[in-house]
């Protein structure tokens, strides 16, 4: 009796944890438990005694409370001694791609990459700056620099406002980071867009913060590396300002490029608009997270313009690859050891 009642109580715990406490039928769960067959061989649950009656392969019955979820969540508590503790926020995260929930601190060791189906998760500019470079080498350029309201522009709300709200949430001061930092004892120049900031569009400060990354690179001979995260392209808040920004950069690297300068162009989940229309896709080497969004205009409004179906995925990293878009797909995991090697392959 004793190692029927421990076998029971161990899996009402296990239960508990696993199953919803709304299936109350203790029948309803046996399939689902693995019972050591050499101790109980099944179970009949007795509506009119409301008990369980538990079969032993020695031949024996054993007589229990039907499972309900009250006598279930009293177990737990007799087991444990205590009641269910709170679990405080932010110990779990969702995967987005299989929606498995993740221990948050192991998804961190993992870079944000989940165990369980490779789904790339979204990694900030300060994050990517930890992850990318060598422990406490970077050195920030161009952080002064501060967005102005030239139009005046109020939406839902004053770009002003909106830009303060988006500081604060962010810790970022605009939707790029750029500076020089150490890749595996590589010096480089290195800018990365984060797309929580107003969808890492790309107003005048990121332009410009982009431009001054590019020349620095060339006239100190740099690798220059930008990894890029955008939901969006040119901020509209900003107008024809933003709008020339596409064409600033991507003269910078064109003249980066006459020097003889090397550009690694990583593409991460999403890239979009202005950002993939100029400066993401202009990399001398462009690599790319596995499942990334790449592409100009989002599907919808690509199919209400040309009005042909579109191909399945066709806005993914793996559907890039294979029509020549992009040079590789690279796991997060070894996206540092191959920047390193691709710098030292061209000799930079
Ligand atoms: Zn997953």
């Amino acid at each position: 009796m004793q190692q029927v009642h421990l076998l029971v109580r161990r899996a009402a715990v296990r239960l508990s944890l696993v199953v919803p406490l709304s299936i109350a039928s203790f029948s309803a769960f046996t399939p689902a438990i693995n019972w050591p067959k050499t101790d109980v061989v099944g179970s009949i649950e007795c509506s009119a005694l409301n008990m369980t009656i538990v079969l032993c392969d020695n031949g024996g019955t054993h007589s229990l409370p039907k499972l309900t979820p009250a006598i279930m969540s009293q177990t737990q508590t007799a087991v444990t001694g205590r009641k269910k503790r709170q679990i405080p926020e932010g110990t779990w995260t969702q995967c987005p791609g299989c929606k498995a929930r993740l221990v948050s601190k192991a998804l961190e060791r993992n870079l944000r990459v989940c165990p369980e189906c490779d789904y790339h998760l979204y990694v900030s500019a300060n994050q990517r700056i930890e992850q990318v470079l060598d422990t406490g080498t970077f050195e920030e350029w161009d952080g002064d620099l501060l967005a102005a309201d030239p139009l005046k522009f109020t939406d839902s709300r004053a770009y002003v406002d909106r830009l303060a709200a988006e500081r604060k949430k962010t810790g970022l001061s605009d939707a790029a980071i750029t500076g020089t930092g150490m890749i595996r004892a590589r010096r480089v120049a290195i800018g990365i867009t984060d797309s929580q900031f107003i969808m890492g569009s790309m107003g005048s400060v990121v332009g410009e913060r982009l431009t001054r990354l590019v020349e620095r690179a060339t006239e100190q001979n740099l690798p220059l590396i930008i990894i890029s995260g955008s939901g969006g392209g040119a901020r509209m808040h900003e107008g024809i300002f933003s709008l020339m920004q596409m064409a600033k950069v991507s003269a910078a690297l064109a003249r980066h490029d006459q020097q003889g300068g090397l550009f690694i162009s990583v593409l991460t989940n999403p890239t979009m608009g202005g950002v993939a229309a100029s400066f993401a896709s202009l990399g001398d080497v462009v690599f790319a997270e596995p499942k990334a969004l790449i592409g100009f205009a989002g599907p919808r409004t690509i199919k209400a313009t040309i009005r042909i179906e579109l191909p399945e995925g066709f806005q993914t990293s793996e559907f890039l690859l294979e029509h020549g878009f992009i040079d590789r797909i690279m796991p997060r995991q070894k996206l540092k050891a191959e920047i390193a090697r691709t710098i030292d392959y061209c000799g930079k």
